[in-house]
């Protein structure tokens, strides 16, 4: 069969015209209509039926290549938020600076976002054409345009030929990329931990010579993120990384500074990272289960646990206190919810033989 390419084409100032995207038809590609949500399928549909152009984006369009199940579908068109919410009465306009629409039906939550420029770099809030809005994205592999109507892959970036290839590349020149926003050197080691994708020599490079830029980042950018990490099922590959490209200093500095100095922590840590994992692929979902193999193998260096176990007199709801209070410390700047992990702390000691006996009277910690 004779390999038949298609390409969407625009015309520049001069009046030329330029090839913009390959497309890939529907026998081209390996997404099937049946796997995309219904509901998002309806969003599409009735912002075309509008007259707008709508999208499948970024992180749902690159689950379905590579044969995962999304977590959730993205949708991008060149209708404005005041635009987009005209159409859906189940919507809201969120975001003082990124301004996007939450359309909602029953439990599920769709972001429809307007194409955006890259003029003010790729952090601006300007919108622009599909072409722009693609320029804009961290990594080609989140960066394909699906039309659910033509059943085709729009794709500005080449990221369908670094998806074969296996490749992590990233958009924004590197000069720019983590300077705009550090947080993409850990969506970096995200996503090439996730899916296998290598990350270039240069690409890592530079990630090792930007991290400190994470200390810019706000504490709940930084626990949103690291709470991905430990729910991806890939908590041992990405903190593995993380600890090599210097990352890891700034998502968990003291893990990382007991990593450094002690083997034995670190191999300890990385190795609770391991069934973190599989507890995750089984399906477990209280926070305060997984945060535990966040601090066991810490709570383990806090004492002689066998001894104090054995000891005749021992004040629990103390302890208990001390390492929980410790434990906060210690996953800064990391901040999560406090029943759980009062819950992850307890079950430390419990792993430690010490036990509360009576719940009732556990003196609840100050904050
Ligand atoms: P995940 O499975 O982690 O949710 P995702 O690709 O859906 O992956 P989101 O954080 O939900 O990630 O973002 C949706 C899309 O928005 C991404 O696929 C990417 O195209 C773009 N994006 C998100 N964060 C950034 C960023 N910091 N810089 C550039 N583009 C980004
Ligand atoms: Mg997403």
């Amino acid at each position: 069969m004779l390999k038949r390419m298609l390409y969407r084409y625009s015309t520049d100032s001069n009046g030329k015209m330029r090839k913009t995207a390959t497309i890939y038809t529907n026998s081209e590609h390996s997404i099937k209509l049946k796997n995309i949500d219904n509901d998002a399928l309806r969003i599409v549909y009735q912002l075309h039926d509008y007259g707008y152009q709508a999208y499948i984006v970024g992180g749902a369009v690159r689950d379905l290549l590579l044969n995962k199940k999304p977590k959730d579908f993205d949708i991008v068109t060149d209708a404005t938020p005041t635009q987009i919410k005209r159409i859906f009465r189940n919507s809201r306009i969120i975001g003082k600076r990124f301004r996007l629409v939450h359309v909602f039906f029953d439990q599920k939550i769709f972001e429809v976002s307007t194409f955006r420029s890259i003029l003010n770099g790729s952090v601006g809030n300007i919108f622009g054409t599909i072409e722009e809005d693609s320029q804009r994205r961290d990594f080609s592999l989140n960066a394909l345009y699906y039309d659910p109507i033509k059943e085709q892959i729009f794709d500005y970036v080449g990221a369908m030929q670094d998806i074969k290839n296996k490749k992590l590349v990233p958009i924004i020149p590197l000069e720019r990329i983590f300077a705009e926003d550090p947080v993409r050197m850990i969506r970096a080691v995200k996503y090439s931990s996730t899916t296998g994708f290598k990350m270039s020599v240069k690409l890592k490079r530079k990630i090792k010579k930007s991290a400190l830029l994470l200390l810019q980042v706000s504490a709940s950018r930084l626990t949103e993120e690291f709470f991905k990490i430990i729910n991806s099922g890939f908590a041992y590959k990405i903190i593995l990384t993380s600890f090599d490209l210097n990352l890891l200093e700034y998502i968990q500095p003291n893990a990382y500074k007991m990593m450094k100095k002690d083997k034995i922590f670190k191999q300890n840590y990385l190795n609770s990272m391991k069934k973190l994992d599989e507890l995750v692929i089984n399906n477990t979902t209280r926070l305060g289960e997984k945060l535990n193999f966040v601090i066991q193998d810490f709570v383990d260096t806090l004492d002689d646990w066998e001894s104090v176990k054995n000891q005749k007199s021992i004040n629990v709801s103390e302890i208990y206190k001390n390492v929980w209070s410790e434990c906060r410390s210690f996953v800064l700047p990391m901040n999560p919810q406090r029943t759980e992990l009062e819950f992850a702390v307890k079950l430390a000691l419990k792993n430690n033989g010490i036990v509360m006996k009576n719940r009732n009277k556990i003196n609840k910690p100050k904050v």
